[in-house]
This record gives C-alpha cells, structure tokens and sequence, in this order.
C-alpha cells in the first residue's frame, strides 16, 4: 500500500498527487521523479528502513521500547514501526492517542506528557485503555487522581501506572528538553513517595535531549535517578530512559547503537535493582533515516536556490536549529559530472526567516527546473509542517530503497 488511506493522521499529508501513484512503491527516488515528476514537495517514506531500525533497536534494548509518536505521526510511518516490533506508544496528546488506538487496537499506550488536559486524561483512560501517566508536579498528580477519581472513571476499578519525570543537569544533546519537564531531585523523591500507594505501576523516567551523541548521557541520567530512587525509599517497578538515540547527519557521526546499549546495560547492573523493569521512548532513531522531501528549485540566484519548501513545511530543523541534511540532485538524464558546491535555500514562503543556510552540496550545475531530494527528515520533518503562506499542498509515496545515510547499528540486514 502506498499512500496515505485510511485513518487521518494528526496532520495529514494531502492526496492529490498520491491519486497517480496508487498501490505502488517506487522502487528509488529517482524513478519516483520520473514518473511524478513532482512540482508540489513528495515526502518520500521508506517502510523498509523505519522497519529495520525499530527492529534493530527492539532487539538491542533489554526492555519494552514506546515509539515516541510525536517525532512522526503518519500512518505510513507508525505501521512501519509496528512491522519492526513495536507494540508500545508514547503519545503525547488526545490525538495522538486516537490515532494510534484507530491504528492498532492491541497497542499499549502511554500518556507521557508531564502537562495533560483534565479532558486528555479522562477520554485516555475511559476510552482508549491508557494506564500510564507521567508527572513532574505535585499539581498534575492532583489532577490526575481527580479525573480518574470521578464516579464514571472510578468504575474502572484500577490503579493508574504513574511515572515521574526527573530533570537532568544539561547533557551534550543538540536539543536539551529539561528545561521545560522534569522535577529535580528533591522534588521527584517527594512525588514518588506520594505517588507509591496510589499507584498499580510506579516508574521513574527521564529524557537525555535529542541527538544526544554521548552514550554516557545514559550512564549519568542512570546514575542520578539510582539516587533518586534510593534516596525515596520505595519500590519502583520501572525505569523509562526516554528517547534522544542519535541518528546520522552530514556533520554528526554518531556512535553504533550497540555502544548506547552497552553503557545501558552497565549502568543497569550498576543499580542492583532486580526486578526493575527498563522502558525507552526513542523516536528520532527509529524514524530519522526513512523519509526524504523530494523538492524542485524554481530560482537559482548565485549559490542560493529558491526550492518550494522551506521552515515552514518540512525543512524547520534546517532553519533556526541549523541542522544539516544531505542532499543530491536527481536528474532523469546524466549529469555533466559537475563538481560539488556548497548551496543555501530559500524556502517559498514570502517571510525572510525561511532561509536554510546549510551548506547542500549539489553540482555546480544545479538549475531551475531541478529535482534535489533532501534526506534524513523521517523525524521531526513532516510533521512540523504548517500551511503557512497557502504552501501546503505536499504528498506522499513510498519507497523501497536505502536511507541516505546509515546511522550504524541500525542497517537493514542484507536479504
Ligand atoms: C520527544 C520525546 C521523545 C522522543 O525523543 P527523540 O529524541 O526523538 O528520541 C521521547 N520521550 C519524550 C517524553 C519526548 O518528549
């Protein structure tokens, strides 16, 4: 299946191209282009890919590993993480919640967002079998309990699964997420002891930040919530790692998976808490490499290409954030072989933000008309995508070859 049918996603990609390409997968981008010819941006999705890589780290990681939905919601992507292994989601908000459950209704949901809606927390729990909250304030366990103490959720007759988010001193992560969640130290050790007899479950879970390339991030956060966890003096059924596994960039190089597992697994035996369960929450791994933005350059104007999509569609992270992604030209006839220069973009929008200084690397030749897919966006691309400026009309197909970059330890194996 190929395109986008059944259930919306959060934010759906539109269909219009799509109806030309129904029921196939391309076997590469580049007879993809031949055929589409695509003058709107195609998100390219590779199932295969995000299969492996969920697969590579399902059986990596000595515990039950929750997609993080936000990083990429579509349902292309989702059935590809489930077709890997998954059966465990980190959901975020009600949506993402339906979604999901619309999905898969064997899945196990949690709620992992440390700020919820009293109607999220109610409409999870009665409808679509959530059990487990996180929290990092006194506030939001007081919430919680409310809702699920009112007479219609009470009828349930469970305990919740409650889980406290630890902040973590700055790790060496390209995006740091402690500074919004995450109780310190002596505020968690009050809220587990407050939360133990409350709950059917109790975890403590923490977030290193995205694209962290340390594996010993894991070891220290590890460490600190060991401390965090004696210091409280009850019993804690699970710790949750958090997501923030790295995938490959043309300027980030990040270590095999097996190193991440390694200090994972130390650090584990460090606690010499038998019987602890682990949870991770990865999102950016098992999805960065399956997706590209095939895009077409309307203006060239020195080393500058004038492309149709921009921060404001799926090419954010390559706007304020800065990140680089790989790019390569994708030309139906041969190329003159013209040496490599280094290009920036304009996104197609008329505000001056929307600006991606890279650097590309294309050949010299690079012309209006062109073809360039940028690879790497299966995280936090598509789904950041906003209409802004009436630039909205992106599509989507599936294809069946390789990432543009291997991130190492997560290879599709050879078949
Ligand atoms: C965003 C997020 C994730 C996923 O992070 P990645 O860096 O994409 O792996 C996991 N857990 C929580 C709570 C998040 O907010």
């Amino acid at each position: 299946m190929s395109l986008i049918e059944s259930p919306t996603a959060v934010s759906p990609l539109h269909r219009h191209i799509s109806l030309r390409a129904e029921g196939k997968t391309f076997p590469s981008v580049i007879e993809m282009v031949k055929t589409l010819r695509p003058e709107e941006p195609l998100h390219c999705v590779r199932p295969g890919v995000i299969s492996s890589a969920a697969s590579a780290f399902c059986t990596a990681f000595n515990g039950d590993v929750l997609y993080a939905v936000k990083c990429n919601p579509e349902p292309a992507v989702l059935r590809a993480v489930w077709d890997g292994g998954v059966r465990h989601f980190d959901c975020a908000s009600i949506s993402e919640v339906q979604l999901v459950r619309r999905l898969f209704p064997g899945a196990e949901i949690h709620f992992m967002h440390p700020v919820k809606a009293r109607s999220a927390i109610r409409e999870a729990w009665m409808h679509h079998n959530v059990r487990d909250f996180v929290l990092d304030s006194e506030s939001e366990l007081t919430k919680i309990l409310q809702e699920l103490g009112k007479p219609e959720a009470a009828k349930l007759g469970t305990k919740p699964g409650l889980f406290i988010r630890l902040a973590l001193p700055e790790t060496g992560a390209a995006i740091n997420l402690s500074k919004k969640f995450g109780a310190e130290p002596e505020a968690a050790i009050a809220l587990l002891r407050a939360a133990r007899p409350l709950a059917a479950k109790l975890g403590l879970a923490f977030h290193v930040g995205s694209q962290c390339l340390d594996p010993l991030a894991w070891r220290d956060a590890m460490q600190l919530a060991g401390e965090v966890i004696r210091a409280s003096g009850v019993q804690i059924d699970v710790l949750d790692i958090g997501g923030g596994f790295p995938v490959a960039y043309p300027d980030m190089n990040p270590p095999p998976l097996g190193d991440f597992m390694s200090e994972i697994d130390a650090a584990y035996d460090a606690l010499q808490m038998p019987g602890l369960k682990l949870w991770a929450e990865p999102g950016r791994a098992l999805v960065g490499g399956g997706a590209s933005v095939v895009v077409q350059v309307q203006m060239r104007r020195d080393n500058m290409l004038y492309i149709n999509d921009g921060v404001y569609g799926a090419l954010a992270d390559a706007g304020a954030l800065r990140f680089r992604f790989p790019s390569r030209l994708l030309r139906a006839s041969a190329s003159q072989g013209a040496p490599d220069a280094a290009f920036g973009f304009f996104g197609p929008s008329c505000d001056s933000l929307d600006v991606m200084n890279g650097p590309f690397l294309l050949p010299d030749d690079v012309a209006e008309g062109d073809w360039i897919e940028i690879g790497q966006l299966g995280a936090y691309g598509t789904c950041l995508r906003t209409a802004f400026n009436g630039f909205d009309r992106a599509a989507l197909v599936e294809v069946s070859d390789r990432a543009m970059l291997e991130t190492p330890g997560y290879e599709p194996s050879e078949s």
